[in-house]
């Protein structure tokens, strides 16, 4: 177990919705602890509260009992002002739709949470070149996002997500709308950088060869995440 604070602590996080008249507890008694340079994959059929927990980890959502911590920042006692701060700067989030901006070029994108945390600069510009080239469209820097095949849209969100080296990499079945080749080609990248850069990532995907190079296999099943043996 490694000695730093965690990056994501969940301690007996329950989340319930209301349907009708009845209430239905999508997340019972989660816990949970991620660390920097933890790859782990998070496995769950479609319903089971996987994209629940990512939106309670990102602070878009709040659980109805128990607590979430990002960088030891507990996000319940946060205004909504403060979690939208905390989820800019300290978190990277990609969709199953790729979500990129249509009237920003390929590299404005990319840019965009830098500008966002006023970390836009000269020395800056070389981080986004660098990882344009690492996701393989240096020469598409000036192209605009409807110009690129949905492979190259989903690296160009792999890039964006990571500009501002948040510690926390959430990504929600990034590969979703890609066919298999593709989405490997992305999973690939998405794992190289976020260890190279030291994050943290929690991926949504059930790709059996993400599954077998995680360092931690997670499960939602009936609303308790339960851990995996990995590489077994
Ligand atoms: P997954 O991502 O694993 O497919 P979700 O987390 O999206 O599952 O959803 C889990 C369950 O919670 C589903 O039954 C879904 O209908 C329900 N749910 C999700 N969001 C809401 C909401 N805002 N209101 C009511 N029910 C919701
Ligand atoms: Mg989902």
């Amino acid at each position: 177990m490694p000695s730093t604070a965690p990056v994501v602590e969940l301690n007996e996080v329950s989340k319930s919705y209301a349907e009708g008249d009845a209430v239905r507890e999508v997340l019972s008694g989660v816990r949970l602890s991620l660390y920097a340079g933890e790859f782990v994959v998070l496995l769950g059929r479609s319903g089971s509260g996987k994209s629940t927990l990512l939106n309670l980890i990102s602070g878009i959502d709040l659980p109805s009992r128990g607590t979430v911590r990002v960088d030891g920042r507990e996000l319940v006692s946060l205004s909504e002002h403060q979690r939208t701060l905390l989820r800019r700067e300290r978190i990277g989030f990609i969709f199953q739709a790729f979500n990129l901006l249509p009237t920003l070029t390929v590299e404005e994108n990319i840019r965009l949470p830098l500008e966002l945390t006023g970390r836009d600069s000269p020395a800056s510009h070389g981080r986004v070149r660098e990882l344009l080239d690492r996701v393989g469209l240096g020469n598409r820097a000036a192209s605009f996002p409807d110009r690129l095949s949905g492979g190259e849209q989903q690296r160009v969100a792999v890039a964006r997500a990571l500009a501002h080296s948040p510690p926390l990499l959430l990504a929600d079945e990034p590969t979703g709308n890609l066919d298999e080749e593709t989405g490997r080609k992305v999973l690939d990248l998405l794992e190289g950088l976020t260890r190279q850069e030291n994050a943290c990532a929690l991926i949504v995907t059930h790709d059996p060869d993400m599954v077998s190079r995680a360092d931690r296999v997670l499960a939602m099943e009936a609303g308790r995440l339960v851990e995996r043996e990995a590489r077994a």
